[in-house]
């Protein structure tokens, strides 16, 4: 274990870094890697970011992307990277399984392994936790760690701020979710006055749409989207030909499940999408009904009770079902 002190100590001379992420990175995930990047390489630590997976395209304009390393594009290296580290920063995650192959990678090596993160339940494989589930994001959580517990608000520059800005509007769903609280704001503020351009920002994540992925989410509405007005429930439901008529790629499927929670009264939303190996659902909920229990219990996932995420390996019709038949046990925190 390591306390605030020894990790200050530790790092107050350049050490090998390496910040990781879950696969499938989204906005909170890589603004809060970058973020943290931004920040080490001020100092003259030889810090890298890897992701498990690749990501969208909407998120690798931030600063530092360019030097971001993929695990499966680059297992060799990224290997070699998590032996030699010093320290391993895992961000947006709290169990090893969430960075696939890389987890194993990551338990096996020396380096002291700092947690930030904001989930549920979290895996005992740190040495250093900042953890608070009541963050909105896991930047939220970069922010105090560098502004709070090291005492160096002044090195969150405008690339720091850009990439903190980043996750924390994209995982507070655009400040709208219930823990998007006054220090949220006052967080958000400071990060505007450190250089973020957050009218740029958004235009960046939520305005640059392929005409594709426009027509796609066209589809989603007018015909996959059903709604269980029973349940206040809304399900989208994608199968592989859906996918490939509309040249689907890596997060163009990302936001879509908030077009069906966006209906009045619908208190739970899911985007099921039938993937190549699996049907990966996404469940959205309104308020208070808890999302990630659902995922938790039923579909092998977890999250946070507004957002929560699982997958199954029955096929797309067999979880469709699957999950109107959990819907029932619900009712009651459904139709309040
Ligand atoms: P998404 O629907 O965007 O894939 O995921 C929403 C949230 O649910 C994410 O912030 C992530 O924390 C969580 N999540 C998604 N998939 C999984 C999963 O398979 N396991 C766990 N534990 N959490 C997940
Ligand atoms: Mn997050």
């Amino acid at each position: 274990m390591l306390d605030l002190a020894s990790l200050t100590e530790l790092l107050s001379q350049p050490r090998k870094i390496v910040i990781t992420t879950h696969h499938k990175p989204d906005g909170d995930a890589m603004g809060s890697s970058l973020g943290l990047y931004n920040y080490f390489i001020q100092q003259g630590h030889h810090a890298k970011v890897i992701t498990p997976t690749d990501y969208p395209d909407f998120l690798s304009w931030m600063p530092g992307n360019e030097e971001v390393i993929i695990y499966t594009d680059n297992t060799e290296l990224s290997a070699t990277l998590i032996a030699d580290a010093e320290i391993i920063f895992c961000v947006d995650f709290n169990s090893l399984n969430r960075i696939n192959d890389m987890g194993v990678l990551v338990g096996k090596s020396g380096a002291y392994k700092v947690m930030i993160d904001h989930h549920l339940e979290p895996e005992d494989f740190d040495d250093y936790r900042h953890w608070d589930i009541n963050a909105c994001a896991a930047a939220q959580l970069v922010y105090t760690f560098i502004a709070d517990q090291l005492l160096h608000k002044k090195l969150i520059n405008k690339d720091v701020a850009t990439c903190l800005y980043t996750g924390i509007m994209t995982d507070s769903a655009s400040f709208r979710l219930p823990n998007t609280t006054s220090t949220v704001h006052r967080i958000v503020a400071e990060l505007i006055d450190a250089g973020a351009n957050n009218s740029r920002i958004h235009e960046l994540i939520y305005s640059s749409s392929s005409e594709n992925r426009l027509r796609f989410l066209g589809h989603c509405l007018a015909n996959l989207l059903e709604v269980l007005p029973e349940y206040n429930t809304a399900i989208i439901a994608v199968n592989k030909h859906d996918i490939a008529m509309f040249d689907v790629n890596t997060g163009d499927t990302e936001g879509i499940v908030n077009y069906a929670l966006s209906i009045a009264n619908v208190r739970l939303a899911a985007f099921i999408v039938e993937r190549s190996d699996k049907v990966k659902l996404s469940l959205r909920s309104k308020a208070d009904f808890p999302a990630n229990e659902i995922c938790k219990k039923y579909f092998n996932g977890g999250g946070h009770r507004n957002a929560a995420g699982g997958q199954s390996d029955e096929s797309l019709e067999a979880t469709v079902a699957k999950f109107k038949s959990i819907l029932p046990e619900y009712k009651t925190l459904l139709i309040q």
